[in-house]
């Protein structure tokens, strides 16, 4: 079945190459491609001589969340969110918790179309304060994204990006400039590992990290999947929790996630909850302020503790924010310790709690 040709449009970061290929510079892939051939993350392709992405304006779904499933425990804390993706990606995990969406080759599930400007009306329409690239990973639909950021900006809406944050300094600068948060996976600490499991590499993703937390606005959370006996050793994780805490700061929230079998990971368990609990306790020994626990109930590993005087001020059953205590200028009201993140002026706990809402958007 053809594709509307609206969703085809000129991509960007690209350049000929002298055997007739052209060669894609978004990702570290480096996609050299014939005429007619699609990179690996498939939704971008060369038609004729230059670069299209084929997703534009394209959705596999929309829902309103809570900011915390991102999950993003520091940027304006029990706040809905607009969130929808494409389909595609650029990393190939072998335990991708997405992998109907992400490693979609069927472009017919994109059923759902909207423009940027329709996304951020039916997102201030709908109450949320912030919209979501997520779901499979926003980098390959960097034009889109953009946009949707642009028309979110002029409605006073935020932007987040949920991503690998696999890609070039060049994209890079552009992509983070328009994100007010970002939740960065960090999939483990080995290049051996990055190799196997995603079929990438390590350091583009970490040079992504520090130039987002020292040369952006964009407020940054990281999470690790841990995956049992692949990247959970606890000295892996003392590297990567040291590596955190000395390149990016104390402050950056860390969450670690449980994995549950799936795609090509079938054979692996999941995740024990004290897998879990070892990794926060040792990157809370690292210096790590913030570290928190996902996919599990969990009240200490969902709990928000002041760094001052250690009361805590924000807690959180799964996705679901239960008690909140920040004052109007996001600081402890014990101490006056103000807390790292973006905060409202007041609590935005809202009562869809960890619920997810479909929203269909009826183009105009
Ligand atoms: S964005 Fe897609 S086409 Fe471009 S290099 Fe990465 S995987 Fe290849």
């Amino acid at each position: 079945m053809s594709e509307p040709l609206d969703s085809v449009t000129p991509a960007r970061w690209w350049h000929r190459l002298d055997d007739g290929r052209i060669q894609c510079d978004l990702c570290p892939r480096d996609c050299r491609l014939h005429e007619g051939q699609r990179g690996l993350c498939f939704v971008r392709a060369r038609q004729g001589d230059a670069m299209v992405l084929t997703t534009y304006g394209r959705s596999s779904g929309f829902c309103i969340d809570p900011i915390e499933k991102k999950p993003l425990n520091h940027f304006y804390p029990g706040s809905r969110v607009f969130s929808f993706g494409t389909a595609g990606c650029n990393l190939a995990c072998k335990f991708c918790q997405n992998w109907d969406i992400s490693k979609s080759r069927e472009m017919d599930r994109l059923m759902d179309q909207a423009s940027p400007r329709r996304i951020a009306e039916v997102a201030a329409e709908t109450g949320c304060r912030s919209v979501a690239f997520t779901y499979n990973d926003p980098v390959i639909f960097a034009e889109y994204a953009m946009d949707a950021a642009d028309a979110c900006h002029e409605r006073g809406l935020q932007t987040v990006a949920v991503t690998a944050g696999y890609l070039h300094e060049a994209p890079r600068r552009e992509f983070y400039a328009k994100m007010d948060a970002a939740n960065v996976d960090l999939k483990g600490f080995t290049d051996a590992f990055y190799f196997q499991h995603t079929g990438a590499h390590l350091q583009p993703v970490l040079d992504g990290l520090v130039h987002v937390r020292h040369d952006t606005a964009c407020w940054l959370e990281l999470t690790t999947l841990l995956i049992p006996g692949a990247n959970d050793s606890s000295a892996e994780l003392e590297a990567m929790t040291r590596w955190v805490h000395d390149e990016l700061g104390p402050d950056v929230p860390l969450h670690f996630t449980a994995f549950h079998p799936d795609y090509r990971m079938t054979d692996v368990p999941a995740t024990p909850p004290a897998t879990l609990q070892r990794a926060r306790r040792i990157a809370l020994d690292q210096g790590l302020r913030h570290v928190y626990t996902g996919n599990v109930h969990d009240l200490a590993g969902g709990t928000t503790a002041c760094p001052g005087c250690h009361a805590p001020l924000i807690e959180r059953d799964w996705h679901e924010v239960r008690a909140y205590r920040l004052d109007a200028q996001g600081a402890c009201p014990h101490c006056g310790t103000a807390l790292a993140g973006r905060f409202g002026a007041g609590p935005e706990v809202d009562p869809i709690g960890r619920r997810r809402i479909p929203v269909r958007i009826q183009p105009r």
